[in-house]
């Protein structure tokens, strides 16, 4: 999978290669969406986060340690929000995959009927969180102790900093679906709960 990682310690973020095509989630996602939300927002997050942490203590640190260590802190707002939203589009670009939504591979499908009533109720609970999350932000299938969950955040926020460990997100800010579906939030997400979702990317965070 793409990661955040950098080349050492001392050098500057880097926008992840995306590992398809731009038109590879089309018709769900069109590959004009893709540019702007690939090339112009989550590149301008990664952008803005090398430049508030250049010749900054920060700059030596992993993405996921700037998210903590910034997170709820109002003089370091910026840099959270750049970093998290740094992290939750790569997470995001790798929770979908052409030909996604299939058969949820076997470990991770017996850990959500334990934690759902099966894998139907877990999508319908994702589709209801990313419609309803009010405003901008994200719905995401986490694992919270030894439960799975579904949980939504606003804007930039994540489980990370609520000691969950995300497995799978759908972005519902207004640029991820608004090129191709305008205010038809709910058909965006069913389609990429449906014909998207990359099951096996969760199931690997579960380890
Ligand atoms: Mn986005």
């Amino acid at each position: 999978m793409m990661n955040n990682d950098k080349m050492d310690n001392m050098s500057a973020f880097l926008l992840p290669v995306l590992l398809y095509p731009q038109n590879a989630l089309d018709p769900v996602i069109s590959a004009n969406t893709i540019s702007f939300h690939y090339g112009k927002h989550h590149r301008a997050y990664v952008d803005n986060l090398n430049k508030l942490v250049a010749e900054t203590e920060l700059a030596n640190l992993s993405l996921e340690k700037i998210i903590n260590v910034t997170a709820g802190k109002v003089d370091q707002a910026a840099i959270f929000n750049n970093a998290s939203q740094a992290w939750n589009h790569t997470f995001y670009w790798n929770s979908l995959t052409p030909n996604g939504g299939g058969e949820v591979p076997a470990v991770l499908k017996a850990k959500i009927e334990a934690s759902f009533a099966s894998v139907d109720a877990c999508k319908k609970e994702l589709v209801t969180a990313a419609t309803t999350q009010f405003g901008s932000g994200w719905a995401w299938l986490v694992l919270d102790g030894d439960k799975l969950k579904v949980i939504k955040t606003s804007n930039a926020d994540s489980p990370l900093t609520k000691g969950m460990k995300p497995l799978l997100t759908i972005d519902v800010w207004e640029h991820a679906y608004y090129l191709d579906y305008q205010n038809r939030r709910p058909d965006h997400v069913n389609a990429v709960v449906d014909k998207l979702l990359n099951w096996s990317f969760a199931a690997d965070n579960l380890k």
